[in-house]
This record gives C-alpha cells, sequence and structure tokens, in this order.
C-alpha cells in the first residue's frame, strides 16, 4: 500500500517549481491533494499531473499573505475532502538587493509572501488538524534563514523567521497529535534559480560538495517522509536539502 493512501494534503506554491514537485510526489504516495496558488494559469497543469496518479485534486486559487483568503481556501478544501492530514506550505518569493539599496516595498513584499504567508497557512489549518486531533506541517524555508545571503537580507530574514515559526508552532501543536516541521533547500533547479547570474551560480557552485544544484524531486522526496508515516516522532525539526552546503 502506499504509504499516503486515503491521505489529503494541502500544497501552497503548487503551479510550478518545488510545489507542484511536492504535489506530484505525495499524489504518487497516494495522498488526494489541494493545489493552492496566486493565480491559476498553471495550477490545471499540476492537476492533469496529479491526476494521472489516480488521486483527486482540487484547484485552489487563494494568496498566502491574506489569512481570509487562506480560511476560506481550508474550507473549500474540508468541504471536498473529509480530513486535512497534510499542510505544506511552501509558497515564496525572491527580491534580492543589497540591504543598502533594499526598497521598504521588496523588503514587505517578500516577509509578507514568505513568513506571513506560512502563519496564515498554519493558522488556517491549526483547527481543523486539532480538532482530528492529528496532521502533518512542512514549511518550506532555505539553508540562507540558517547562514545568511548577502543580496537575501528581506529573503534569509524571512526563511529565518519561518524555522523559528516552525518550532514555535511544533510546541503549541505537539499536545493535539500534530507535527511541524521545516526543510530548508540549498540550491535548487527551478524558475528561482534560473535567474541567477553566471557569477552567483558559479559561487554557489562553489560552496556545494556535491558541486551541482538539486532537483525539485529532492526537496519533495523530503517533504514525503515528513507528511509520511516514518516520521511521527519527528517535530520542530530542520532537514537540510543542500548537497552538503551547510553542515
Ligand atoms: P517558484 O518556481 O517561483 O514557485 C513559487 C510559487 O509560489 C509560484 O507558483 C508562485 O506563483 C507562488 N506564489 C507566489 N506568491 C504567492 C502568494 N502570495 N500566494 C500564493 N502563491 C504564491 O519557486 P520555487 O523555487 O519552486 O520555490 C518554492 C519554495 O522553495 C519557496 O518558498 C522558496 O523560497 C523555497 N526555496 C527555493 C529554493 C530554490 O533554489 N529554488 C531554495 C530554497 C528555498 P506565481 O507563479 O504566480 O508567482
Amino acid at each position: 500500500m502506499s504509504t499516503l493512501q486515503g491521505k489529503t494534503a494541502l500544497v501552497t506554491g503548487a503551479s510550478r517549481g518545488i510545489g507542484r514537485a511536492i504535489a506530484l510526489r505525495l499524489a504518487r504516495d497516494g495522498a488526494n491533494i489541494a493545489g493552492l496558488d496566486i493565480k491559476d494559469d498553471l495550477l490545471e497543469e499540476t492537476g492533469a499531473l496529479v491526476r494521472e496518479q489516480g488521486v483527486e485534486f482540487l484547484p485552489i486559487t487563494a494568496d498566502v499573505t491574506d489569512f481570509d483568503n487562506m480560511k476560506a481556501a481550508v474550507g473549500q478544501f474540508t468541504e471536498a475532502f473529509d480530513s486535512l492530514d497534510i499542510m505544506v506550505n511552501n509558497a515564496g518569493i525572491t527580491r534580492d538587493n543589497l540591504l543598502i539599496r533594499m526598497s521598504d516595498e521588496d523588503w514587505r513584499a517578500v516577509i509578507s509572501v514568505n513568513l506571513t504567508g506560512v502563519f496564515n497557512g498554519i493558522k488556517a489549518v491549526a483547527r481543523p488538524m486539532m480538532r482530528q486531533r492529528s496532521g502533518r506541517i512542512v514549511n518550506i524555508a532555505s539553508v540562507v534563514g540558517m547562514v545568511g545571503n548577502a543580496g537575501q537580507a528581506n529573503y534569509s530574514a524571512s526563511k529565518g523567521g519561518v524555522i523559528a515559526l516552525t518550532k514555535t508552532a511544533a510546541r503549541e501543536l505537539a499536545g493535539r497529535g500534530i507535527n511541524v516541521n521545516a526543510v530548508a533547500p540549498g540550491f535548487i533547479r527551478t524558475a528561482m534559480t534560473d535567474e541567477l547570474s553566471e557569477e552567483a551560480r558559479e559561487s554557489a557552485l562553489g560552496q556545494i560538495p556535491f558541486a551541482r544544484f538539486g532537483e525539485a524531486q529532492d526537496v519533495a522526496a523530503a517533504v514525503a517522509f515528513l507528511a509520511g508515516p516514518d516520521s511521527s516522532y519527528l517535530t520542530g525539526q530542520v532537514i537540510r536539502v543542500d548537497g552538503g552546503m551547510v553542515m
């Protein structure tokens, strides 16, 4: 039997990149999926791939920065499915610049999606998961939230915040049978890293013992472990998927 047979999962930022790979991996493991994204144009592509795995797919258009949107999204989810077993807070953006040149707008935009978005996601699923006295929440952080990165003051602060938020939520929700963990990717090949300059790419590769970028599927595999039955005694943890970049 597939490890997630009969389970349900809500994945944010599921239109492309790592979010799509997570949706596909959890579907392959047997879970019914709701894919949430701010725009609906690419969600149906994810939906078609998910349904090929023989599970259900519910597309939800919502903005993670808006709590009411997220609450309504969870309402849509619980109408469609009997339980809410897995929440993956994956949606994220970058607006890179050196600290002294970073605009207030770029600071706020990144904190709003990457950190407030995760807070909204956790808060929106907490009540239904508390009622069922079980649940798995997996937040996508980044290794730069641990070690910092020049040019990413907003992004690294948001991801460091996600790690602290993960640990706090893990402490608060453990008594209700809810595990909250994070995955911290290093450099993964997606649209987000396609934007890197050749110089930035070379410098990144120099810091990675495996000397290559990871794939979205590498991140999805760690999420599947944290969402599945083999990690029931793990909470408040951060799994780095970074080719050994941060040890
Ligand atoms: P991506 O390809 O840019 O995908 C991010 C998805 O999130 C997009 O579909 C985007 O929608 C959606 N999104 C953005 N703002 C949203 C909002 N307010 N509400 C709902 N959805 C929203 O990025 P990715 O590389 O797959 O990254 C996924 C996660 O992994 C992010 O949290 C990122 O920080 C993290 N991460 C990535 C890497 C990497 O190397 N790629 C490394 C470490 C961590 P649009 O397409 O409409 O913008």
